[in-house]
């Protein structure tokens, strides 16, 4: 069991699948109260079930991260339902590749508005709940390509630096009150968003990882889980880069 989680509150958005289901599923294991939140309904329930199929204890909420107004609303009625807002996981994410010849201005957009807007909106609807609390965890969800760039992904690339910038302003403002803000960045992890990957470029980008394998969702939680722990007092505003050593 991880110190300090037990009997916390924690969110994780984009939680009903991949790389957020297995983070829900660490933190309930680990005794927090989870808040799986996602887009659609169905797959938060579903975790919501799992966890509790466990003997742990988690609610789903539906709510699409880039709405502001919808998640201010789920914040609150979080707080309200599980008592208070500890942990917060920002996860969710998607994809929309393309050279930027071909890019459009919705794609760019779009990115934008779920991978950096969306963990905004969430963090202020939670800071103020933590900041009360004198003690939070923010753990935002970026990814290797935020630091390295990457042929395809302007839109998303640019999301991910954005969310580190997020990260370190948020850490810096939020420290006194005992409140730290860190993020994970996986390289290439197993999960739906890499399945669309063909054989041949999955073969090359395993080839130039040290470790010579993709990671696993669970690879990401255990970071996750240390950074939403007491065991990380003393670190904020880094970047935890979990890539079997692709960027060194
Ligand atoms: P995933 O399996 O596609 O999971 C993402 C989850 O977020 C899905 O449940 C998705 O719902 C949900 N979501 C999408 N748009 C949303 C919105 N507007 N509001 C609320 N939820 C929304 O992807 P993943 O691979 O687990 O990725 C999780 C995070 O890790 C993302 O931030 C991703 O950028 C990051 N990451 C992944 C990798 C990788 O190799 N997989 C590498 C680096 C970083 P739907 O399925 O209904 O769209």
């Amino acid at each position: 069991m991880s110190p300090g989680i037990e009997g916390k509150v924690a969110i994780v958005t984009g939680g009903g699948s991949g790389i957020g289901r297995e983070i829900a599923l660490r933190l309930a294991d680990a005794g927090a109260r989870v808040a799986v939140c996602d887009v659609a309904e169905e797959p938060a329930k579903a975790v919501a079930v799992e966890i509790a199929g466990k003997g742990g204890k988690a609610k789903a909420y539906a709510v699409d991260v880039s709405d502001f107004e919808a998640v201010q609303k789920v914040c609150a009625q979080i707080a309200e339902d599980l008592g208070g807002t500890h942990i917060l996981v920002n996860n969710a994410g998607i994809t929309r590749d393309g050279l930027l010849l071909r890019m459009s201005e919705d794609d760019f957009d779009k990115v934008i508005a779920v991978n950096l807007k969306g963990a905004f909106n969430f963090t202020k609807g939670c800071a103020r709940t933590m900041m009360k609390a004198r003690w939070g965890r923010i753990v935002n969800i970026a990814s290797v390509v935020g630091q390295m760039g990457n042929a395809g992904q302007a839109n998303y690339a640019s999301s991910k630096a954005g969310l580190i910038g997020l990260t370190k302003s948020v850490a810096r403002e939020l420290a006194s009150r005992n409140i730290t803000v860190n993020a994970v960045a996986p390289g290439f992890i197993e999960t739906a968003m890499t399945r669309k990957l063909d054989d041949a470029t999955r073969e090359a980008y395993s080839s130039a990882i040290p470790l010579k394998r993709f990671g696993t969702p669970a690879d990401v939680a255990e970071a996750c889980l240390f950074l939403a722990s007491e065991s990380s007092a003393y670190i904020t505003g880094q970047t935890v880069r979990v890539d079997g050593g692709m960027l060194m």
